[in-house]
């Protein structure tokens, strides 16, 4: 599922393209896609209108339009938002790069269609249709997004502000990680990898860290997920970037998915678990678990 890396990959890619083109048309074909929204309203107000730029907020990819309304949309566990070149879409014998060359399945997953003005297509396909658009007025932006949590590379995600969100939070740091209203944008990829760089267990409950694991989490968030950029994203099975094309970061994992192998810092084995439901992988060698802090404990008489 598309995490933090992913979304601001396709970002980066698709606003030099995208940036000041105008959408001829959207059109939607999977009611679900546009809901609550009557996916008829959502094509009429959106097609005609201008694109300004895109940004990202957590896992959101933002379309950002012209009179101050921005296109929201989140890839959930299977979206994918493709840049459609004219040559690819008039050959059909070359196939589509989108799914390995099977141009009629990524037409079947294809849920909803913009046409720019240039005459290239950007389609958000997914096959699992959890993915999901709607159009807000840019002043409703931040209180449509107050329960997200801190932004990972911005400069009010510090160690001690992650120390403060966690305080009292008796979650397994795994599930705190997960859960998107402390830190926004970290998924089950990314929370591994971060935990581990941190020498954290999985099931240590996130009130029971300390300054110097505050410090050590805080580092760690940031360089698993900058690793997820620098690698174009991560395709374990469905993610493609914004030109259709598989990232990188599946190959660069220390832990995820690693499971049976040797880790990559000291003489243990990567292991898995399931931690909220989600299969877990990590160090028991070297990766710590901390207890849950106790109130100090009273005089004995
Ligand atoms: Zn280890």
């Amino acid at each position: 599922m598309p995490e933090l890396p992913e979304v601001e990959t396709v970002c980066r890619q698709l606003e030099p393209e995208l940036e000041g083109q105008r959408i001829e048309r959207l059109e939607v074909f999977d009611a679900r896609w546009a809901r609550p929204a009557r996916p008829k309203k959502l094509e009429a107000e959106v097609s005609g209108r201008t694109i300004r730029g895109l940004g990202r907020r957590g896992k959101y990819l933002l379309l950002v339009l012209d009179r101050d309304q921005t296109l929201v949309m989140h890839l959930r566990m299977t979206g994918n938002l493709v840049l459609v070149e004219g040559e690819e879409k008039l050959d059909p014998s070359e196939g589509m790069r989108l799914y390995e060359g099977e141009r009629s399945t990524s037409e079947r997953h294809l849920r909803a269609r913009f046409t720019l003005e240039d005459g290239r297509e950007l389609w958000f396909t997914d096959p699992r249709r959890f993915g999901e658009a709607f159009l807000i007025d840019d002043g409703n932006l931040a209180t449509r997004f107050e329960r997200l949590g801190l932004e990972p590379f911005s400069d009010d995600f510090t160690a001690d502000a992650l120390g403060e969100i966690a305080a009292r939070r008796t979650a397994p740091l795994k599930s705190f990680l997960l859960n998107q209203s402390g830190v926004a944008g970290v998924g089950n990829i990314y929370a591994d990898e971060a935990l581990f760089r941190a020498q954290l267990h999985p099931l240590s409950p996130a009130g029971s860290m300390r300054s110097e694991h505050h410090e050590a989490l805080h580092e760690g968030i940031v360089a698993a997920l900058q690793a997820g950029i620098d690698g174009g994203g991560a395709s374990i099975d469905d993610y493609r970037d914004g030109r259709g094309e598989r990232g990188s970061m599946q190959n660069e994992f220390l832990v995820h998915t690693r499971e049976g192998e040797p880790c990559p810092r000291c003489d243990g084995t990567v292991a898995r678990t399931v931690v909220a439901g989600r299969s877990t992988y990590y160090c028991s060698g070297c990766q710590v678990r901390l207890r849950r802090r106790r109130r100090p404990a009273r005089k004995s008489p």
